[in-house]
């Protein structure tokens, strides 16, 4: 087969398996949004089918020979960077599913299930030995899986990588032991200075309606265009994409922070969803980097944009307008409210200053626990002595430390410092943007969104996948990984709400 003849054919399984994604996409959504209980063992079954029909395209002999042939040639001599795209985001499932011996990958879902229901009872019971033995065979597995993918990588790296966004083990230690000790720094400063910050305003009742309305304003203000997208409502907001122009978000308006900033979060990861360019999303590209730069861009819109001064000078008016509970409080006290910081034992919670040292503590366990340097019956230890030591408080049980996050059961691990990588990411095109449109802050405090919208759009939403991350940070910062101007970012903005200088 020619060059052209085989990229047509990559081409065309590229988006088979894109209609596969997003039909799976559907299901899921249906089943947290209509799926009766009694339509669920149907619904399994259809699922399987789908999912089998993607691992027959995967495991044909022709998708092998089309993987044997174009991992022979150097991406970088490829010209055009959609085919270039093309090409490395189909090797890169090719890796990481055809390379894995298929039992391999069934002990990892079931051992998953397993795991997650041990997960379960050991939280209730706050023992983490009940868990033990699934983390330890889950990390084996992870790693024995890691050389099937790619031999030749750290096999952490490869667990990393499995977003595809182009992530290097030693930059990411190199940044992350930068930022945490500059939070490590920045915390105990927060805590002594004599601003004393009441937040108990935020945490009075909102009624639900009201408040499910007002969020929806706030986001379609900021560019959540519903002709792309809708809502949902579910215990955990996420964001689900079921074509380049067909993003939803799900909504959880219990309370009142929790509320407003996860649903602009999740609007964050939609609008990078939704905004591909024309041959972005016919060469099946939509969607955006998953992984960190994906979680960069929720981040970013929820905290460097949507707990800015300027962004709440518009809203806060309408908030007042809205609820009563604001009648007394000002501009200055909520905007404070809504940054206080105070170090806590999950990132959940965690306010923007402490939470990327959670995300660090599990990456540099998993890290210790794959070298070797801890083993699993110290890690309930280990664990609590990095949230002494970075944050300065103590868990008192294992269900508060160790077991608290659903994460490791499901089998995830090397996924966690995505959220941290995010901020980086964040810091970069901050100090990226305020260069490019200086005015783009005093803007937002107008309501006017499409300065930010458009530069966002122009230099990263309309991309899509065709860059890695590593790619497209360098192309718009001309730099490589650098927490420097989140750290920067956080000093400046905390500084000054803690009056530390
Ligand atoms: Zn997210």
């Amino acid at each position: 087969m020619t060059y052209e003849k085989s990229l047509q054919r990559v081409k065309e399984i590229s988006t088979e398996l894109s209609y596969i994604r997003a039909i799976n996409a559907l299901f899921m959504w249906d089943q947290w949004m209509g799926l009766p209980k009694e339509g669920n063992e149907y619904r399994q079954k259809l699922q399987g089918y789908v999912v089998g029909k993607s691992s027959e395209i995967l495991n044909s002999s022709e998708t092998k020979e089309l993987a044997k042939y174009f991992s022979k040639i150097d991406l970088d001599t490829i010209e055009n960077d959609i085919d270039k795209a093309v090409i490395r985001t189909f090797l890169h499932k090719f890796n990481y599913s055809v390379n894995v011996p298929v039992e391999k990958n069934k002990r990892l879902a079931e051992l998953s299930l397993e795991a997650q229901n041990a997960w379960i009872k050991a939280l209730n019971e706050k023992n983490y030995s009940i868990f033990k033995p699934y983390l330890k065979e889950l990390f084996e597995l992870r790693l024995e899986i890691s050389k099937y993918i790619d031999p030749n990588r750290p096999p952490f790296e490869v667990m990393m990588d499995e977003s595809g966004e182009g992530i290097c083990l030693e930059e990411v230690n190199r940044e992350f032991s930068k930022l945490r000790e500059a939070i490590i720094e920045l915390v105990p400063k927060i805590t002594k200075s004599t601003v004393e910050i009441d937040d108990s305003f935020l945490k009075q009742s909102f009624d639900k309606d009201e408040l499910i309305s007002f969020v929806k304003f706030i986001v379609e203000k900021m560019g959540y265009d519903i002709n792309k997208g809708a809502y949902g409502e579910v215990i955990h907001p996420f964001t689900n994409m079921f074509g380049p122009k067909d993003v939803r978000i799900t909504l959880n308006c219990k309370s009142y922070k929790f509320g407003v900033f996860a649903a602009i979060h999740e609007a964050g990861h939609a609008m990078y969803g939704f905004r591909g360019n024309k041959e972005v999303d016919e060469a099946q590209l939509w969607g955006g980097i998953m992984g960190g730069f994906h979680e960069g861009q929720s981040r970013f819109h929820e905290n460097i944009i949507g707990k800015s001064k300027e962004f709440w000078q518009y809203f806060y008016p309408e908030a007042q307008k809205r609820f009563k509970q604001f009648e007394n409080v000002s501009f200055d006290d909520y905007y404070n409210a809504i940054n206080k910081v105070q170090p806590s034992l999950s990132r959940i919670l965690a306010d923007e200053v402490t939470y990327s040292l959670h995300p660090i503590i599990r990456f540099e366990l998993e890290q210790e626990l794959i070298d070797g340097k801890i083993n699993f019956d110290e890690l309930p230890q280990a664990w609590n002595d990095k949230y002494y030591e970075y944050l300065g408080i103590r868990p008192e049980n294992d269900a508060e430390g160790v077991l608290q996050d659903i994460h490791w059961s499901a089998g995830m691990v090397g996924y966690f410092q995505s959220y941290t990588l995010g901020n980086i990411y964040g810091g970069q095109i901050r100090n990226t943007l305020l260069k490019a449109v200086p005015n783009v802050y005093d803007e937002i405090a107008k309501g006017n969104f499409d300065p930010f919208n458009n530069w966002m759009t122009e230099n990263i939403h309309q991309y899509g996948e065709c860059y890695t991350a590593s790619e497209i940070i360098k192309r718009i910062s001309g730099e490589s990984l650098n927490a420097d101007y989140f750290i920067d970012y956080l000093n400046e903005k905390y500084n000054s709400i803690y009056k530390l200088k």
